[in-house]
């Protein structure tokens, strides 16, 4: 199946690792320019040179920003300009117990995982519409919908995702831009790796035995019994990235390994 999307350039937040990085990467066999993005311009030039062996011929370049700092995103959406495909990807999680959340941390979660997402729209939305075509993609969470009581902070970000990105669909009536949320379930990223690590080291046991525990007792619902790969991830938003996918617009798509018990 050709996926349409030679000649298209997108920006994925957040994408020197994990999905972000698996998304660039498969973007990028499909033909699409890629801009990635990453806090340190050492990082992320390491992650182009990496995506540059892994895909012969790829137009990628990087572009350094924080999401918890207002003015570096500002310079950075000053540099952006016809951006096709954004993604907003960069977030960030950690167990808490909910007492121990301060207002300070409450905020940085919200700054990163929810503003960084509405700064980037707002900045790019304008010339999607004026260009009649773009794709808005937030990557949420199952965890928007299936508050994890081990960071209720992280999931309170990821239901907010849902809700901007339904309002911006709002204003894509009757054009051929969309907006749409994506929710993965538990992801075998680098992040999600320390975070398994914290979580072994809280229970004083092995990475190995914290991800069996983690299905049987935090995620018993999954269908899939193991952490997804990133690529498959990747897969559902390489898709809705693409012209294919021009009537889906104004929904959260699941690719969560069916732990969300809904039918819809
Ligand atoms: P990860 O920690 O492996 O990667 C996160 C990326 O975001 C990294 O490249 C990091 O550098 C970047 N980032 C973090 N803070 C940033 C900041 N302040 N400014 C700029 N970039 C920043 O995580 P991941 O698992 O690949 O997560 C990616 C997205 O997927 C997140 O939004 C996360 O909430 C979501 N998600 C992940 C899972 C999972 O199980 N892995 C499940 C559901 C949703």
């Amino acid at each position: 199946m050709d996926l349409q999307l030679k000649g298209k350039t997108a920006f994925i937040s957040g994408s020197t690792q994990g999905i972000g990085f698996a998304i660039a990467r498969q973007l990028l066999q499909e033909g699409a320019a890629v801009i990635i993005n990453g806090r340190t311009t050492q990082r992320m030039n390491d992650s182009i040179e990496k995506l540059q062996q892994e895909v012969p011929g790829a137009r990628v370049k990087g572009i350094a920003a924080d999401f918890s700092k207002a003015a570096e995103v500002i310079k950075l959406t000053a540099q952006l300009q016809d951006v096709d495909i954004l993604v907003n990807n960069a977030g960030i999680f950690e167990p808490k117990p909910f007492g121990e959340i301060t207002d300070e941390e409450w905020l940085r979660f919200f700054e990163v995982n929810v503003l960084s997402g509405v700064r980037l729209s707002r900045a790019l939305l304008p010339g999607m519409l004026e260009r009649n075509w773009g794709r808005i993609i937030f990557i949420s969470s199952e965890s928007g919908i299936n508050i994890p009581e081990e960071m209720i902070h992280y999931g309170t970000t990821k239901t907010a995702q849902l809700s901007v990105s339904r309002g911006l669909a709002e204003l894509t009536k009757g054009t051929g831009v969309t907006v749409n949320a994506i929710l993965p379930g538990p992801t075998k990223s680098e992040g999600v790796e320390e975070f398994i690590k914290q979580v072994a080291d809280s229970n004083q046991v092995t990475p190995e035995q914290a991800e069996q525990d983690f299905f049987k007792t935090m995620r018993p619902t999954s269908l899939l019994q193991r952490f997804a790969d990133v690529t498959e991830v990747a897969s559902l938003v390489t898709y809705v990235s693409s012209p294919l996918s021009s009537a889906t617009n104004g929904t959260a798509l699941r690719v969560d390994g069916g732990v969300v018990k809904m039918i819809l």
